[in-house]
């Protein structure tokens, strides 16, 4: 049986084992996926115990991403983004460390037909996905506008970004108003029913991601439908961030449908 599992803390709620145990089921695969703790001053012991012990992948969650990346060979968008949330172990050399955070954003997007090469993009926020998305969109060719509360650290990430620009939330209507593109990187709309984007700058030219995936439904998304414009929820990324990571760690095309019921059917 191969085992796949998924450090982080906490990892109770986790939505990453049904979804791939899903995908393990209808493949015929026989395997499981299981999640695990480990103290973080013991993440080094804990990935290369993976890998002793034959554990066919890894997820990395909150808190480990960025400590992941000192541990593990990271691949260069890893490296760039500065965080780990998935580790193959199938080659010869040390563990190999991705980051199908952005993918998965990417993919969210391509899904739902928005094209991003030369497009004008926002990104609220400069947190942990803010910077996946950030340099995931960029690599796709968008133009990109990072809007964070603390406005120093979207100057900061926007001069690692190709074609960045960092600014504070003051700017943030006009920014929108004039994008093709919006994907909220913050945490405002998690359990809450606010925006972090103001309502009146959505428009009927715009598609917008929202990370935030509890709920599926957001305010940021009811106004974006409100005004017309195509909307993508938190879901999707989620999916195809495991999507990326099941075909990384089996070369096999990963079953996106069955995957995305599985994560649905328990949001
Ligand atoms: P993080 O590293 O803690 O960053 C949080 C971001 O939210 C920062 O930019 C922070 O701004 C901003 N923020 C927090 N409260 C705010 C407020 N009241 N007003 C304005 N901005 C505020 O967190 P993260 O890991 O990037 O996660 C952000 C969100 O993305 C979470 O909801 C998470 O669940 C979601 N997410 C979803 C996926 C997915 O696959 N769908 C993947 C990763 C993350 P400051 O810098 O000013 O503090």
């Amino acid at each position: 049986m191969d085992v796949y599992g998924l450090l982080g803390n906490p990892v109770g709620h986790s939505l990453s084992p049904p979804m791939h145990e899903a995908a393990y089921d209808e493949l015929g695969m026989d395997a499981r996926y299981v999640t695990f703790e480990p103290d973080r001053t013991a993440l080094g012991d804990a990935i290369f115990g993976a890998d002793a012990l034959g554990i066919a992948g890894l997820n990395v969650t909150i808190p480990f991403k960025q400590d992941a990346l000192e541990i593990v060979a990271p691949e260069d968008l890893a490296s760039r983004i500065g965080a780990v949330n998935t580790i193959d172990f199938s080659g010869s050399g040390p563990p190999t460390g991705y980051n199908t955070d952005a993918v998965g954003a990417l993919r969210a997007l391509h899904d739902h037909e928005v094209s991003l090469e030369g497009a004008r993009a926002v990104v609220v926020g400069a947190g942990g996905a803010g910077r996946a998305i950030a340099f995931g969109l960029a690599d796709a060719g968008a133009t990109v506008a990072i809007a964070n509360r603390t406005e120093p650290k979207a100057h900061d990430l926007a001069e690692e970004v190709p074609r960045a620009t960092g600014y504070g939330l003051a700017e943030l209507g006009q920014l929108v108003a004039n994008a093709e593109v919006v994907v909220n990187a913050t945490s405002v709309g998690m359990e809450t029913d606010v925006s972090p984007v103001p309502a009146d700058a959505l428009h009927d030219d715009l598609a917008v991601l929202d990370a935030v995936y509890r709920p599926l439904e957001t305010r940021l998304l009811r106004d974006a439908a409100d005004a017309g414009a195509t909307t993508v929820d938190g879901a999707w990324m989620l999916l195809y961030q495991g999507v990326e990571a099941f075909e990384i760690w089996t070369g096999r095309e990963a079953p996106v449908a069955v995957m995305n019921e599985a994560l649905r059917s328990r949001l």
